[in-house]
Formats: C-alpha cells, sequence, structure tokens
C-alpha cells in the first residue's frame, strides 16, 4: 500500500515536472522542435483506420478515399517534391514554402484534389518555418493519424479526401484561439486569393 502510494506520487510529482518543463519551454525555447515533446495535451484526438497509416514506411495504402489515384496518376498531377511529401509524407525544409509569408485574405486547398482545407483567418505566424493555423475550416476537412516515427509521437494530419499528407498538429499554437498549431507544407496546399473567382 504504501509503495502503491509512493509510487502515485512519483508519479503525480512527474506530471508537475513535465507540466512546469512545458511551461518553461514555451517561454524560453519557444521553437516547435523542443516544445512538440512534451506538449501534446490538447491535440485532436486520432481516428483509428486500419490499413490507413503504415507506420516506418510511411506510405499510403488503398483504402477508399474520395479521390484516388495511383501512384502514376499522383505522379503526372504533382511535381516530384509535391508528391514526395503529399504521397511519402515528406516534409519540405522550413522557411522554403511558397505560403509561409502568404497574408492575403483567402482559403487553402489541397493541391492534390482542391479540397477546402484552412481560411486565410486562421492563419498565423508561428514562427516556425512553415504554415501554420489554429484550426481547419471544417473538422470533417482533414483527418488526425497516430504518427510515431522518428522516434516521437506525433500527429499526422491528411487530406480527408484524397489522404493526401498536410503536415502535423502540434498544441503550441501560442495565444491562438484553439492553441493549436496545423503545421502544414506548403507543397501540399494551394492558396486561392479571396478575389480569384
Ligand atoms: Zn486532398
Amino acid at each position: 500500500m504504501q509503495l502503491f502510494e509512493l509510487k502515485e506520487r512519483s508519479f503525480q510529482l512527474g506530471e508537475v515536472v513535465v507540466r512546469g518543463l512545458c511551461r518553461w519551454l514555451r517561454h524560453v525555447h519557444p521553437s516547435p522542435a523542443s516544445a512538440q515533446l512534451v506538449c501534446r495535451s490538447s491535440v485532436p484526438e486520432c481516428t483509428t483506420r486500419p490499413g490507413r497509416y503504415v507506420g516506418g514506411a510511411r506510405t499510403l495504402t488503398g483504402m477508399s478515399y474520395e479521390v484516388e489515384r495511383s501512384n502514376d496518376e499522383w505522379r503526372a498531377v504533382l511535381n516530384p517534391q509535391e508528391f514526395h511529401i503529399l504521397r511519402q509524407a515528406g516534409t519540405e525544409p522550413a522557411f522554403t514554402g511558397a505560403l509561409n509569408d502568404e497574408w492575403r485574405a483567402g482559403e487553402y486547398v489541397c493541391r492534390g484534389c482542391g479540397n477546402a482545407l484552412f481560411r486565410a483567418q486562421t492563419k498565423f505566424d508561428a514562427g516556425c518555418g512553415w504554415p501554420s493555423f489554429w484550426e481547419p475550416l471544417r473538422a470533417e476537412s482533414v483527418e488526425h493519424l497516430e504518427d510515431n516515427s522518428l522516434g516521437m509521437r506525433r500527429v499526422e494530419v491528411r487530406c480527408a479526401r484524397c489522404g493526401g499528407h498536410l503536415g502535423h498538429v502540434f498544441p503550441d499554437g501560442y495565444g491562438t484561439p484553439t492553441g493549436n498549431r496545423y503545421c502544414m507544407n506548403s507543397a501540399s496546399l494551394e492558396f486561392v486569393p479571396d478575389d480569384d473567382e
């Protein structure tokens, strides 16, 4: 019994330490790389659909999405970088994406299938080098999948219409209405300005 209480206290102490570390990281070193490892409390719940996520290989399987194409068909409509990111869950280097500094009013759609994903009003400057949003346009626009690659537990974000990899979501959207940061690849998105009709 005493041992149990001791363990329980150790656990609680550990939780306090982790929370404190989490707050400290946000203040002194607000870089996504350090914060994402410990601040995971408010990310959306992951959907569990067997077959869609293949750990390690990170390739898409033939599960049904509204938009389905073979790899050859995807290669025909995407450039090599877009194919690597959208279809092989790649990541563009930080601060290289075309949409990182895009601040006009408009909508961000999936580069693979045109699915409306984010509104410009929810984009914010996270300083991380990738376009960041605090929430998707509609909850059903994206799907969240647990991603245990690279020795981390992260939440991957995919387009719900074609399964294209968009990026990850982290609970470190400092000062935003949701506290979340949808950290997206520019190459996965296409910006449609409001006056482009
Ligand atoms: Zn899509």
